[in-house]
């Protein structure tokens, strides 16, 4: 956890410490998303498309898609709210076909990037 991020508290990011990944209106920690980005362009040139369905998630949301898909703990698939990854900035849910899967296992870590949750296969964090 880098310590910028420590400070403000998950899902608290402020919007001046976030940037654009390119897609939408997604958006992340400013290296974690200069690093996606990088990594995007890379797999392009490889054939390669790689979409982002979810990045960073303010608190309110997290409480929000706990109620529409349960906890963790009780069989779902969201976290207690305050203790997402996404809450962080630092993780993206990818759409990944697969081809595009292969290709992030293969390189992802060149960029930063790993696939840290069992049974996520969607789920990349940046790690400094
Ligand atoms: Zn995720």
């Amino acid at each position: 956890m880098p310590l910028e991020l420590a400070k403000y508290g998950n899902g608290e990011i402020p919007a001046a410490a976030l940037s654009s990944i390119g897609q939408g209106s997604h958006t992340m920690w400013a290296p974690a998303a200069q690093a996606y980005q990088t990594l995007r362009a890379a797999a392009a040139r490889d054939g390669v498309t790689i979409e982002a369905t979810d990045s960073y998630r303010p608190y309110e949301q997290q409480v929000d898609l706990a109620q529409r898909k349960g906890l963790y703990s009780q069989g779902g698939l969201a976290a207690k709210p305050g203790t997402s990854e996404h809450g962080w900035g630092l993780s993206l849910d990818l759409d990944l076909n697969t081809k595009a899967l292969t290709w992030m296992r293969a390189h992802a870590k060149d960029y930063g990037f790993s696939e840290n949750v069992p049974r996520e296969p969607w789920h990349w964090t940046f790690t400094t």
